[in-house]
């Protein structure tokens, strides 16, 4: 069966994903649902690669740097039904919105970006590959897989996270460290046996505090941040001497930083407090990991790190992007700012380098909301300015 790249197909097809759940690792039955759609769409080389991924192409006319869409078909737990106004899995379209989980993040865009790609078969100055991902909401293994697989090779990425229009180019990253002291457990009556490990922890704590004085700033992004949030002892026992204490620190992190450099980083806190380790005491610094599955059975155990992005507002590919999407009210071009939240374009842009931009209808403050929605209207402005992103982008990076 074909379709046409039409609006209200889009919408369909929007409603109908919403209607099929999908955890971060249980995108299976989404990803079958887009690889279909994208078939009746006429897309190309459709494929899903070993993590999960599904990719196809709209060929273009001519030979301009291919266009990588992206959207991930991962959403988050919905939570209680009975907070919803609307119940997450309708897809139900009430008082102009399009309701329900991933209405905005991320299904509502992914519909419309699939077909916004269609709309361009034939027509678009270079190819346009459309590559939905798995486990954004994790952390990005998909995309990480797909651009390491080398199975694509875009000139630019569009991400189709909520931007309510405007046009976005960066956003902090997130990094878990984890500090852990290690010593001797004992019984509480007769400490002299053993070397408790939260004896350390106190000046672990401050030298997370001297750290965070010290955190650099962007101009756009603001300044990084971190901050202990846990510690976790064993034994777990209230008479029980303890021979390890973990203290977790979430990171918010600029573009730039990395695995190495954040540990080096407190490892140096650390020792301008402590330059000596006292005896039946060891320390150690790791980044917090988790052990990951995609739906496909590819097991990856990763570091939790998100890498940050940001990209020049005044790069040419950036200001033809603002100049071709324009304002959805008022005049002129597409307002250029960061994201609050996270994206895959920290894989893209901040460790592959490949020129990335966010756009995208739907308002930020909905996103894992139990409100979660996007207004049609919004939605359909957005559809319709997509093709002239896509040109633009490529013809800037053509000349
Ligand atoms: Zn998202």
């Amino acid at each position: 069966m074909s379709k046409d790249a039409s609006f209200e197909n889009a919408l369909a097809f929007a409603a109908d994903l919403i209607r099929i759940p999908g955890l971060p690792g249980e995108e299976g039955e989404v990803a079958g649902r887009v690889k279909a759609e994208m078939d009746a769409l006429g897309l190309e080389d459709i494929r899903v690669d070993n993590a999960g991924n599904v990719i196809g192409v709209a060929r273009g006319r001519g030979d301009a740097p291919a266009a990588l869409l992206n959207c991930h078909m991962d959403v988050v737990a919905e939570g209680d039904h009975d907070e919803w106004e609307v119940p997450p899995f309708s897809g139900e379209v009430r008082d102009g919105f399009l309701h329900g989980r991933g209405a905005m993040d991320i299904k509502g865009p992914l519909a419309l970006q699939t077909y916004a790609a269609a709309s361009m078969i034939g027509e678009a100055p270079g190819d346009v590959v459309v590559a939905h991902t798995v486990l954004e909401e994790r952390g990005g293994l998909g995309m990480k897989h797909l651009l390491e697989s080398g199975s694509v090779a875009p000139g630019v990425v569009i991400i189709g996270e909520a931007t309510h229009g405007d046009v976005c180019i960066g956003h902090r990253g997130r990094a878990e460290v984890e500090v852990l002291v290690a010593g001797l457990a004992g019984h509480a009556s007769v400490p002299g046996r053993a070397h408790n490990a939260l004896d350390l922890v106190g000046d672990v704590l401050g030298s997370i505090r001297d750290l965070a004085e010290n955190q650099p700033s962007d101009p756009l992004l603001g300044a990084s941040s971190l901050i202990a949030t846990m510690i976790d002892v064993l034994p777990e026992s209230r008479n029980v001497i303890p021979d390890s204490a973990v203290v977790t620190i979430d990171w918010r992190i600029l573009p730039g930083s990395d695995d190495e450099s954040l540990m080096s980083l407190v490892r140096e806190a650390i020792s301008s407090r402590v330059p000596e380790i006292p005896d039946g005491l060891s320390l150690d610094v790791r980044m917090a990991t988790e052990r990951q599955r995609t739906y496909t059975g590819l097991v990856e155990e990763r570091s939790l790190l998100t890498p940050g992005f940001m990209m020049d507002a005044n790069d040419p590919m950036i200001l033809a992007a603002a100049e071709a999407v324009g304002r959805r009210q008022g005049e002129g071009a597409a307002t250029i700012r960061p994201w609050q939240f996270a994206t895959d374009g920290g894989w893209s842009c901040g460790v592959y380098g490949i020129p990335t931009v966010g756009f995208a209808p739907g308002e930020e403050r909905f996103a894992h909301t139990n409100r979660e929605r996007i207004d049609v209207e919004e939605a359909r402005w957005g559809f319709e300015r997509y093709p002239y992103l896509i040109s633009a982008v490529q013809q800037s990076l053509a000349v």
